[in-house]
């Protein structure tokens, strides 16, 4: 019998789980550098967070969740999204100091129909701070979320930005925009003929030819702002203009969870697809924390698709690419062919000491070790054979770039052994390699060869 992953999920594979791995790390270090810290929440809750926070009208909740029952009865979701159970998590306990400023990547679950570049399982990038109304923390969201994806050398971005008003502004609007809706509602599409009622905002961000002609003379947020909601837009757009990120403000942007209000943004590659084309969005959610039991608690926040962002990664950005690849490559490969246990100690050694470093198992001859040592794109072998086991030294081979890397080799054992020569240093010398105490084997990489390797090869080193 053979399984297979299931119905519209995939595996993460090595070679490309790589970008990933380098993507998550550079997030993670941007959010602590910005006093974020890790929040982990359970993949499953009671599915009345779900639908207490995404309303039980959203489609997310009555079409997408995958809702089950345990073994004791009780009705349970996994996330469909992560601001909710962070939301829960906050309200449950409750903490001391505002703002609470968390992040958080991980899979999110939606029973959709598969399609190209769509998982049921799918993985989302993020962060909320709670406990703050001022637009500074709108700015500081927003410039997170494009810092982010610019400095992973995207280009070709777009920031649409909207303020979706508060509870002040809010309900006069939606009624305005549900009686304009009334008299067109012939010329919907059918998705919205039936459902405009229950979400007519939804129909402003609808792509179809139909709605969108059918929605043109509608009533739009942005006429609708009260004082309080006028001033705070503002505030957020000349902090951006301050910043130099340009944006472009859009009044049918009204995202897909019905918890927003105030300043809704996000970001597209316009490279993609245009109905596709959103890689991460956010905005305020200053009434969720009442509505899931908690005090009143302004927050905003944001995420990131990492499937589009990794694959926009692949199309749009070689350097990053090389960068997440070559942060993984062993620098190291040892070949042992003494059977002494030699490179297990060595191997042990040196990754402790930080070198990324692999090796070969099974006592197998030197050309297969050769072999495999190659296959794993390391830049050196270091060789233990019988003679320098004797010797208790080791020997230094180029694998890859090999002139240059020959010279440095050269350069390094001779500022090592300050011009003294090691063991068969002349008679290695016409082959390129280069011989070392093994005593010295760390201290050889990680003080002279390695920080000459990664200024002259460009290691990738942040
Ligand atoms: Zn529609
Ligand atoms: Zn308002």
């Amino acid at each position: 019998m053979n399984f297979r992953t299931p119905v519209g999920t995939n595996d993460i594979l090595p070679p490309s789980s790589r970008v990933w791995s380098y993507v998550i790390d550079h997030f993670s270090r941007m959010c602590v550098r910005t006093n974020y810290d890790l929040i982990i929440t359970p993949i499953f809750e009671e599915s009345g967070v779900f639908q207490r926070a995404v309303g039980v009208d959203n489609d997310v909740v009555r079409k997408e969740m995958y809702q089950f029952q345990d073994r004791s009865g009780r009705d349970y979701s996994l996330r469909p999204e992560q601001t909710a159970s962070i939301v829960r998590s906050y309200v449950e306990s409750r903490p001391k100091y505002l703002p609470w400023k968390v992040y958080y990547w991980g899979p999110m679950f939606r029973y959709e129909r598969p399609q190209a570049g769509r998982y049921r399982q799918f993985y989302q990038l993020g962060l909320e701070a709670f406990g703050s109304s001022d637009p500074s923390l709108d700015a500081e969201i927003i410039s997170l979320a494009w810092d982010f994806l610019v400095d992973l050398g995207l280009s070709d971005l777009e920031l649409r930005l909207n303020s979706l008003g508060d509870e002040a502004c809010r309900p006069g609007y939606v009624a305005d925009l549900t009686k304009f809706l009334d008299s067109v509602k012939d010329k919907l599409c059918g998705a919205h003929q039936d459902s405009y009622q229950r979400n007519p905002l939804r129909v402003l961000d609808c792509k179809t030819e139909a709605c969108l002609e059918a929605t043109q003379d509608a009533p739009f947020q942005r006429d609708f702002l009260c004082e309080d909601c006028r001033d705070h837009f503002k505030s957020v757009l000349e902090l951006l203009d301050r910043f130099a990120i340009s944006y472009r403000q859009d009044s049918r942007l009204v995202r897909g969870l019905d918890y927003y209000n105030r300043t809704t943004f996000e970001i597209c590659s316009t490279s993609l697809e245009s109905a596709q084309n959103a890689i991460g969005g956010g905005g305020r959610y200053d009434g969720l924390v009442r509505s899931l039991g908690g005090p009143d608690t302004p927050a905003i926040g944001f995420s990131i698709g990492l499937e589009r962002l990794v694959s926009c990664l692949e199309n749009q950005s070689p350097v990053v690419i090389g960068r997440a690849h070559q942060s993984h490559e062993p620098i190291i490969f040892l070949i042992d062919v003494t059977s002494s246990g030699k490179a297990s100690q060595v191997f042990r050694d040196l990754s402790r000491s930080g070198i990324n470093v692999a090796r070969d198992y099974g006592d197998r001859s030197m050309k297969a070790q050769f072999k495999a040592a190659d296959r794993s794109g390391a830049w050196v072998a270091v060789i233990i054979g019988d003679d320098e086991l004797s010797r208790n030294s080791a020997t230094i081979r180029a694998l890859r770039d090999q002139e240059k890397l020959r010279a440095l080799l050269q350069v390094s054992v001779r500022e090592k052994y300050d011009g003294r020569s090691c063991g068969r240093q002349d008679e290695l010398e016409s082959s390129g390699q280069v011989e070392i105490d093994i005593s010295d084997i760390e201290v050889f990489f990680n003080k002279v060869f390695i920080p000459k390797f990664s200024r002259h090869i460009s290691l990738a080193s942040q």
